[in-house]
């Protein structure tokens, strides 16, 4: 990556035990301030990030292989984001599109009606967060179809809100004693091919068979799914299934529903990962990496779809505010300039092999798997399919005590997942996969 020019050294730099002094610190007043459901990752805080790097408050310098989950696709601190933030923060911050409506949301909305998936006609609606996006989604399938059933799948994330805590499988932390849950959600087999080893085509029997026999598409309005699940561990599903269920959806009236706050935007070596199984949602929905690290969240649909909704019916007080409108326009346009979904490619290209080479040495990666930049390896103890989320937790923290910030997942907390910034240099890249590799040997020194 040339084409981009940095503010911060691009280096890791460890100069403090962690956490150092100036992190202990807001680690008490936060203890004395923040609510303690709040959870967070690593126990530094941020002062500076830039490119591939975080800075903490202690002077120490990671490389970020997690980009605040998936967000900060063109990095945290893109100097065209940041100029067009400044810019429109300069001219007005809001006035509500459901009052004085403005050029930059009618603008985003044309641009992701190009982006998305398929020819036909689109509407967009913009809103906040990947949770509220989803649950617009699934209010616009019932009122369109009339019918009330949504169908989920086996190790779905797709929010924190009611509908979307009903909608995620996890319970804990997601959902445990935050019930009760919205009604009329349904939850099926997914394709995990590590795990049940069925071709794509039978996993979408199976699941289809589940939703003939236990609700019927005459109550079904929408099935959503994540085109690779995300939280659940970065699971990808076997070539196959993801079309067959959007076929049936298509043949028997019922929404089709794909959650890309996290695949979309470049990640996956594609602009939305749907492309890769040239599956064409009725609804995509996005977030995440849309603006450059500013709240933005959209639904895109079919026309006939999104314009059944009655005037007034979808909306909110900072939906497609017009900062985050001028950032996720800058961030496009980057993303294009820079030509994201190669960048995404070469990485896959770059690390996949080595990730196998550490599986192939280590014996404590039962699986490595993803597209693009999202990446995973699903840590096992050897020899076995067992999930070890201690030994999974301990990887994270070894590479974060030497300068890499790695996120976990998945259902059993045992997949250590790569979201690096699109942005980031091949050397820092090449680094981190390198310390990553130290750290899964001394881990398997440890089984
Ligand atoms: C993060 C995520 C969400 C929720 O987005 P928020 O902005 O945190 O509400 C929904 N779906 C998927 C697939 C996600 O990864």
């Amino acid at each position: 990556m040339t084409d981009i020019a940095y503010r911060l050294a691009q280096q890791r730099s460890i100069v403090t035990a962690l956490p150092g002094p100036r992190s202990a610190v807001l680690a008490h007043r936060r203890g004395q301030a923040v609510a303690a459901g709040v959870g967070s990752a690593v126990p530094v805080y941020a002062a500076d990030a830039d490119g591939g790097v975080i800075v903490d408050v202690d002077g120490n310098s990671f490389i970020d292989l997690g980009s605040g989950i998936a967000v900060t696709t063109v990095g945290a601190a893109n100097p065209e984001v940041a100029a067009a933030v400044a810019e429109q923060a300069r001219r007005f911050t809001h006035t509500c599109f459901m009052v004085t409506p403005y050029e930059g949301y009618i603008e985003v909305a044309e641009q992701l009606a190009a982006l998305t998936p398929g020819a036909h006609d689109k509407r967009t609606v913009l809103f906040n967060s990947g949770a509220e996006a989803v649950e617009n989604a699934v209010k616009v399938a019932r009122l369109a179809t009339g019918k009330t059933a949504v169908v989920a799948f086996d190790h779905a994330y797709h929010g924190r809100t009611n509908l979307t805590m009903a909608l995620t499988a996890k319970s804990m932390p997601y959902k445990a004693r935050f019930g009760p849950f919205a009604p009329e959600v349904y939850r099926m087999p997914t394709s995990y091919p590590y795990r049940d080893r069925l071709t794509g085509e039978l996993a979408a029997r199976r699941a289809i068979d589940q939703i003939d026999k236990q609700i019927g598409a005459e109550s079904l309005a929408a099935i959503i799914i994540e085109p690779i699940q995300g939280e659940g561990g970065f699971i990808t599903p076997a070539p196959g299934f993801l079309p067959a269920l959007a076929d049936w959806a298509t043949q028997h009236g019922v929404v089709f529903i794909a959650d890309e706050v996290q695949t979309g935007f470049a990640r996956t070596g594609a602009w939305f990962a749907s492309e890769h199984e040239q599956i064409e949602p009725d609804i995509i929905v996005m977030a995440k990496g849309i603006a450059g690290g500013m709240p933005l969240a959209a639904i895109t649909g079919r026309a006939e779809l999104l314009d059944a909704v009655h005037p007034g019916g979808l909306g909110g007080t900072y939906g497609g505010n017009p900062v985050s409108c001028a950032a996720a326009l800058a961030t496009l346009h980057t993303m294009h300039d820079l030509d994201l979904p190669a960048r995404a490619r070469a990485i896959e290209h770059a690390i996949k092999p080595r990730l196998q080479e550490s599986a192939d040495r280590t014996g404590v990666i039962g699986d490595v798997r993803g597209r693009g930049a999202m990446l995973a390896i699903e840590i096992v103890h050897p020899g076995t399919t067992d999930p070890d989320p201690d030994l999974t937790t301990w990887i994270a923290a070894e590479a974060l005590a030497r300068g890499v910030v790695l996120l976990t997942c998945g259902t059993h907390s045992n997949v250590i997942r790569l979201l690096p910034p699109l942005v980031i240099s091949d050397d820092l890249l090449d680094e981190a996969i390198t310390v990553l590799d130290d750290v899964l040997h001394a881990a398997a020194g440890r089984r």
